[in-house]
């Protein structure tokens, strides 16, 4: 069902993305380390758990996001997804255990890959939501792209794709660029799966309708779509909601309420003290969108701040695809990337 609001797992579930499937597939197959990106709710887990699904590979998806524990990501809870994943693909490997294990990561790639050479089969680990990796162990995650750059070296059946919102945070993470960094030099391919372009979006909602057999007027289609534009999960959202109240507005009203605590809740994981944050999205929202105008707004609302640390908080906003930054008429401007943030804040 298309407005079910779970990431799709079966291809006869996802709408449209027959080219970004295809990209996806031949990427991983290709390529040692894939990126997949895209802002949040483009459906970026749900085209890799339909790509696991149909890949001649063995897949494994991994939740990064769902091994935090306290702040940090537990390696022990990591590893026990890893293991629950293999055990659910009834796969057999001596050597793995699947209570809490003594292995080390490399240990797990090790056996994975000769898994993998035994089969002739390539093992995909999906790491979504990758960019919480940077809480891991005590040195920034480190400890797990040194297991990451040693597979690549090694482990000719192991591909590894990494996916996850905030672009800026995942690329200095991963460090490609970074002289110092386990992964520096090494080779991967990108991908950024883009929102539903307008035509698509309105498709994407008659097909959704058009399953529960709801006769819904074009107009409120319409609004809709120019509202949340193209994100498919704003649209799978308001499609729901518009399923459950029969009401277009009240739909529209939910969505962007659910959008705006979506928001709220990711801004303050970043800091406890996000009221900041909240006020440069609110003053770009409003157009002002120069350096020194933002700071201004901002410490008209909640007090002055140093020229280092506001420019620290817009830099976190920017990492995290909030925000980007843009040259206008030879001047540096500031833009709110996802349209529904700049409508909701
Ligand atoms: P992301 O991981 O990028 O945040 P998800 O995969 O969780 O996005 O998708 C967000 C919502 O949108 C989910 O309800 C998912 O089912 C839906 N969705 C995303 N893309 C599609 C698609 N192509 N067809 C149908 N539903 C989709
Ligand atoms: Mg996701």
């Amino acid at each position: 069902m298309l407005f079910d609001p779970k990431p799709k797992e079966r291809k006869e579930d996802l709408f449209d993305r027959e080219e970004e499937l295809a990209e996806l597939i031949s990427s991983i197959t290709k390529y040692p380390i894939t990126l997949l990106l895209g802002i949040r709710r483009t459906g970026k887990s749900s085209i890799i758990k339909v790509s696991l699904n149909e890949i001649d590979a063995i897949g494994i998806y991994i939740d990064v996001r769902k091994a935090m524990k306290g702040g940090r990501v537990s390696e022990e809870r990591l590893k026990l997804q890893l293991l629950g994943n293999i055990r659910r693909l009834r796969i057999n490997i001596p050597g793995i255990k699947l209570e809490p294990t003594p292995l080390d990561m490399t240990d797990i790639f090790d056996l994975l890959n000769s898994y993998g050479r035994k089969r002739r089969k390539i093992i995909v680990l999906a790491f979504d939501e990758a960019q919480y990796f940077r809480f891991y162990g005590s040195r920034g995650g480190e400890d797990f792209l040194l297991a990451v750059a040693y597979s690549y070296d090694n482990h000719e059946w192991i591909r590894f794709l990494f996916s996850g919102s905030e672009v800026g945070l995942l690329h200095d993470f991963l460090g490609f660029d970074d002289s110092k960094a386990p992964l520096f030099g090494r080779i991967y391919n990108e991908i950024t799966l883009e929102p539903f372009p307008r035509d698509l979006s309105i498709e994407f909602l008659r097909e959704g309708f058009r399953e529960v057999n709801l006769n819904v007027p074009q107009e409120h289609i319409e609004v809709a779509v120019d509202e949340l534009d193209g994100v498919p999960g704003w649209l799978v959202e308001y499609g729901y909601h518009y399923v459950h109240t029969r009401d277009h507005r009240e739909a529209l009203e939910r969505t962007l309420q659910n959008a705006l605590s979506l928001i709220r809740s990711e801004l303050s994981e970043l800091e406890r003290r996000s009221e900041r944050y909240v006020a440069i999205l609110k003053a770009i929202s409003l157009g002002i969108n120069r350096w020194s105008k933002i700071k201004e707004y901002v410490e008209a609302k909640h007090g002055s701040i140093t020229n280092a640390r506001f420019s620290a908080l817009l830099k976190n906003l920017e990492k995290m695809s909030w925000i980007r930054a843009e040259l206008k008429d030879g001047r540096k401007v500031y833009r709110i990337v996802d349209p529904v943030v700049e409508r909701v804040i």
